[in-house]
């Protein structure tokens, strides 16, 4: 069922006691107030600890932000789908534009991510979005495209209806440089037609497309009035109680 989600990428920052103290303070603020599904996407080391705070609170959500797109094996270093499932995560960013870009993460093994998440009863929220050349170029919507196209677009109905795309232009992530509200809506809107091409309106209408890239208190209620714009996956913003909270509160 479509629903705005509003998720907080920690990426590779905070310690555990900063992380604990962080989720404590985002909880304490949006204790009473109504809001949609709220998700922490934080380090791998966290996850137990950050779930055991969850637990006890609807609404919350755990996601890992990355997981092998192997089952399991002689991976040294690398978590398993399976490994996150079994400590309590619900979600999982599949397809980062950062793990595209340093750890040269390909579509193929991308759509292998996807497939074992799924298997495994973990949510993909998964990431596209195209860089800078691109966009200047205008083939923004046919980059994103290839990408949904690439590792989406092989699963079944009841399989793609588990998905939440994030759309996020590389030129806007970390940069403070967002989307503006049309870019974002004719972005979306796009996302939700190759949808509705592949898998028929009714799932196009039920798919939750976030933003992402330098999304801040400022420009959330804006960003998220869009009607193809359901919320938002924040970096920088996640990481400060109150601006994060005052972006879950954007949520129509
Ligand atoms: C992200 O990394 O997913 C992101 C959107 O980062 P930021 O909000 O910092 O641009």
């Amino acid at each position: 069922m479509r629903q705005q989600i509003v998720a907080g990428n920690w990426k590779m920052n905070k310690t555990l006691d900063e992380g604990l103290e962080l989720v404590k303070n985002v909880l304490e603020r949006l204790e009473q107030r109504p809001h949609g599904p709220v998700v922490f996407a934080v380090p791998h080391p966290y996850l137990q600890a950050v779930a055991k705070m969850l637990k006890v609170r609807k609404g919350f959500h755990l996601a890992a932000q990355n997981c092998h797109h192997e089952e399991k094996g002689a991976f040294t270093g690398e978590v398993s789908a399976d490994m996150l499932a079994s400590v309590g995560t619900e979600y999982v960013l599949i397809g980062h534009s950062e793990r595209r870009q340093y750890f040269k993460e390909t579509n193929e093994q991308l759509a292998r991510k996807v497939n074992l998440a799924l298997a495994k009863g973990l949510l993909p929220i998964f990431c596209c979005g195209e860089p800078l050349a691109i966009r200047e170029r205008g083939t923004h919507v046919g980059y994103v495209a290839k990408q949904l196209k690439a590792a989406l677009f092989h699963l079944h109905e009841a399989d793609f209806r588990k998905i939440a795309i994030a759309y996020e232009p590389i030129w806007a992530i970390g940069t403070g440089r967002t989307a503006s509200t049309e870019q974002a809506q004719e972005m979306h809107a796009a996302i939700r037609v190759l949808v509705s091409k592949k898998y028929g309106k009714s799932v196009a209408d039920d798919t939750s497309i976030l933003y992402g890239g330098s999304c801040n208190a400022q420009n959330a209620p804006d960003l998220f009035r869009q009607p193809d714009v359901d919320g938002g996956l924040i970096g920088g913003a996640s990481l400060k109680a109150e601006d994060f909270t005052a972006i879950v509160n954007a949520m129509k």
